[in-house]
């Protein structure tokens, strides 16, 4: 199986994967939040509120596959591949929201303390680590290095543990009479989403910024052109991300005057394919030294 078509089932596999829990996270929030409402625990209402986002979540990663399938046009040169990266863009955006919510309610919480049923709590919060689990199961074998699925599951593996922290929080209540707790989960469970939101918005504005891939190694690139048999130098090297696992580059070679110009660019794409795994590459070739001929970035 060559590299497209390993990528294309994982992608199947993970949209499979995506409806799956989908539909788990959706029916559950709904019980949640039901739970959260009927024992007045904001640690409960904090977990349906991340399973809410969850839920959204799963649905940009599902939607953004689907749109990600429409073929490239002549205007929209590079298909619709970056949907991806601009849900997973806003499902950072959206959890920063949650987290506001949820430490503003605990705040008002500390002045007018709210009584909580804990046996409800444990109940839901039971259930809850049940449905994260199945869900982690079944979107861990399909992640691979897609951002979208790894957004996803990172989503469903913070909520499995902000289950446990609603469990935790039911048994002190319950069992060592500490109210407080409640309070003390629902925060944490918004430090959990806080951690989600991050890694979600430092990777999908690097992608939008065209950072280069943190997987590869410009330098040990910028060497193997180098030994590429007629080319001198090399100038205006750029690598980006169109999305998760769509690698570009394009750059400027100087080569000798008598160099065998087919060879150089066969030479370049076959160390840019085998060695690193970009597949669409764009190389000028010039055979005099222009520093100053177009404007470098
Ligand atoms: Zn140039």
């Amino acid at each position: 199986m060559n590299f497209h078509e390993e990528q294309t089932l994982l992608r199947q596999r993970g949209k499979k994967a995506l409806l799956v829990c989908l539909v788990l996270t959706f029916t559950f929030m709904l019980a949640e939040v039901a739970g959260g409402l009927w024992s007045g625990s904001i640690a409960l209402l904090a977990d349906a509120a991340h399973m809410l986002t969850d839920f959204f979540a799963l649905s940009f990663a599902l939607f953004a596959f689907r749109i990600a399938e429409k073929p490239p046009t002549l205007k929209m040169s590079y298909g619709f591949h970056r949907m991806e990266i601009l849900a997973a863009l806003a499902n950072g955006v959206i959890l920063l929201n949650v987290i506001v919510f949820i430490v503003l309610e605990v705040f008002k919480r500390m002045l007018t303390p709210v009584h909580v049923q804990s046996g409800v709590m444990l109940l839901f919060a039971g259930l809850g680590l049940l449905v994260n689990l199945v869900s982690m199961r079944i979107l861990k074998g399909t992640i691979g290095g897609n951002l979208n699925l790894q957004g996803a599951f990172f989503h469903v593996f913070s909520d499995m543990l902000g289950s446990l922290g609603v469990l935790a929080a039911g048994f002190c209540i319950r069992f060592l009479n500490w109210p407080y707790m409640d309070s003390l989960a629902g925060f944490l469970i918004a430090g959990l989403i806080a951690v989600g939101a991050w890694r979600l918005l430092r990777d999908s504005v690097a992608v939008l910024l065209e950072a280069a891939p943190s997987h590869i190694d410009l330098e040990q690139l910028e060497n193997c052109l180098h030994e590429v048999k007629g080319v001198k130098d090399i100038h205006d090297l750029h690598v980006w991300t169109i999305s998760s696992g769509k690698e570009s580059l394009s750059a400027h070679l100087d080569i000798e005057k008598q160099a065998n110009t087919d060879n150089i660019l066969r030479e370049v794409n076959r160390i840019l394919e085998e060695k690193f795994r970009i597949f669409h590459s764009t190389i000028q070739l010039e055979t005099v030294t222009h520093s100053e001929h177009q404007e470098h970035f």
